[in-house]
């Protein structure tokens, strides 16, 4: 490992060696093994984004008055997503990060919101499947997240439910289209009249299906009414970096209004310098991200991504067939478009993840929560499409071997570093309702690390880099409440980073 700079610049075909060969171990995404993570619309739309992206690379996101294209391309990526939503030409928006910046915003929106009516502790409302940004928001904003639960056959909340957990601190209530976890949309309608009612706001993530979900309607699937086209939706996000295939850094949130837009804009003119104001989080920022996305979206034209819907949507109903047809084997809930997950009888689901990585397939674990029972995810993309026949085959192999192995027993060691950790975290007061509604924080850090690292010593982890055999680890962190299994992920990262 290099420890310092260089005494001498090197060569420039000596970094690009050393680039790739650090990327060896790196997932392979290009295989169509793997069911997440990367969304690839195949080699031209890649090399074009990458083209803008490299155009616009040194261009600064800080001050759109001096870059006067980053504002144009910016109002044109909006128009485009606007049209997606459904969203009349009162709809506005800004470029982000992702969705995780967007979901951020959308909260910080509100959040000002609340401080306007003299609300001084903010309640949002969301069911246990919106996904974790929302309580990342939650965390650095100050809101309080009141967790609601689902249909544990459906993975839908109570319309009811949201209408009984509002208070007069409520601000924002909170449903997905689709979620992450199951690919299921809630049931929006009903939740945005709950917000109206009550005038309050309500946000749509729509993260990852906003931008497809209209085409899996035009191609037959039933999709409810989920975006600007429901009165009572106030926000909605929207990722490009997923399923607009446009490269990374890339997402938008949009507001019915441009009066609670306002809400989310930065400005300061109190310091010594050049006067600060910033639609999103960062400030100097790449040109990058938002060049490129505008490029893809250019290149892949309704038809492209028609196209890749058709493929998307084929894939999906062989791949849930043939997953169903497997008797030990079920799909989780009614997933929405291309992305959902299954659960496993009588087999460890985890181990069954195992077994799909020794034939080179990546799949992605979930711990059971909220009554969502242990599973596998998948988030399809057209690399996977050719591939259906052969993923399938090797996952009733690997049902079979996992079936056929023993259950995943805990290590000793294990068992011990955990009792130890229980006895030194004793009177932390970690909330068991699996909906982490109440997150106490006063546990000594340091302490904590200790027997945290001793821990992960025993589960084989070191370095950042996790075992080969991962369902004893993962049973583990399944069987654990949620706010040690946090405080187990973030002792794993400051582990791993130096
Ligand atoms: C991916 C995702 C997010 C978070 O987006 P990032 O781009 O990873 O920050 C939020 N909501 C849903 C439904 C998602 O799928």
């Amino acid at each position: 490992m290099t420890q310092s700079l260089p005494k001498q610049g090197e060569s420039r075909d000596r970094i690009m060696e050393t680039l790739a060969e650090f990327r060896h171990d790196d997932l392979d995404w290009k295989s169509g093994r793997t069911y997440g993570f990367v969304y690839d619309p195949g080699n031209d739309a890649v090399e074009i984004g990458k083209e803008a992206y490299a155009l616009y690379l040194t261009e600064n996101g800080l001050d759109p008055t001096s870059f006067p294209s980053l504002m144009r391309l910016e109002n044109e990526v909006i128009a485009i997503a606007r049209a997606r939503a459904s969203g009349s030409p009162d709809v506005v928006g800004t470029f982000t990060s992702g969705g995780t910046e967007s979901i951020m915003l959308a909260v910080k929106s509100a959040r000002e919101e609340a401080f306007g009516r003299g609300i001084s502790i903010p309640e949002m409302v969301l069911p246990v499947t919106a996904h974790a940004a929302f309580h990342k928001a939650a965390a650095y904003l100050g809101v309080r997240p009141i967790v609601l639960a689902v249909d544990e056959e459906s993975f839908l909340p109570d319309p009811a439910s949201f209408a009984k957990a509002v208070t007069d601190k409520t601000i924002l209530l909170v449903a997905s289209a689709p979620s992450y976890a199951h690919g299921v949309i809630d049931p929006i309608e009903e939740i945005a009249t709950i917000a109206r009612d009550r005038h309050i706001l309500c946000h749509v993530d729509a993260c990852v299906g906003g931008f497809l979900l209209p085409w899996f309607r035009e191609l037959g699937a039933e999709i409810p009414p989920y975006d600007f086209s429901v009165e009572g939706v106030t926000s909605l996000s929207m990722d490009l970096h997923k399923y607009a295939f446009t490269p990374k850094g890339a997402s938008v949130i949009l507001y019915r209004e441009a009066s609670l837009r306002a809400r989310q804009i930065f400005a300061c003119a109190s310091w010594t310098g050049y006067s600060v104001v910033n639609t999103a989080v960062q400030s100097s920022k790449t040109g990058g991200p938002l060049a490129a996305a505008y490029a893809v979206l250019h290149r892949m034209g309704e038809r492209g991504y028609r196209k890749l819907v058709e493929i998307l949507k084929e894939t999906t109903d062989r791949m849930i067939q043939g997953i169903e047809a497997i008797p030990s084997l079920r799909i989780l809930g009614r997933p929405a478009m291309c992305l959902f997950s299954f659960a496993a009888e009588g087999v460890d689901v985890f181990r069954i993840a195992d077994e799909m990585k020794k034939r080179h397939w990546y799949v992605q674990p979930q711990l059971a929560r909220g009554g969502s029972p242990p599973s596998i995810h998948l988030t399809l993309g057209p690399t996977n499409a050719p591939l259906v026949d052969a993923f399938l085959a090797d996952l009733r192999k690997s049902v079979e071997a996992a079936s056929s192995s023993p259950p995943a027993e805990i290590p000793p060691e294990i068992t011990a570093a955990l009792a130890s950790i229980n006895d030194g975290l004793d009177g932390m007061g970690l909330n068991d309702n699996g909906l982490g509604n109440d997150r106490s924080d006063d546990g000594g850090l340091d302490d904590e690390a200790a027997l945290f690292s001793g821990l992960m010593q025993a589960a084989g982890i070191e370095n950042g880099r996790l075992p080969d055999e991962l369902a004893p680890l993962n049973g583990l962190l399944n069987s654990l409440p949620p706010a040690l299994v946090e405080r187990l992920l973030i002792a794993f990262m400051n582990q791993a980073f130096r």
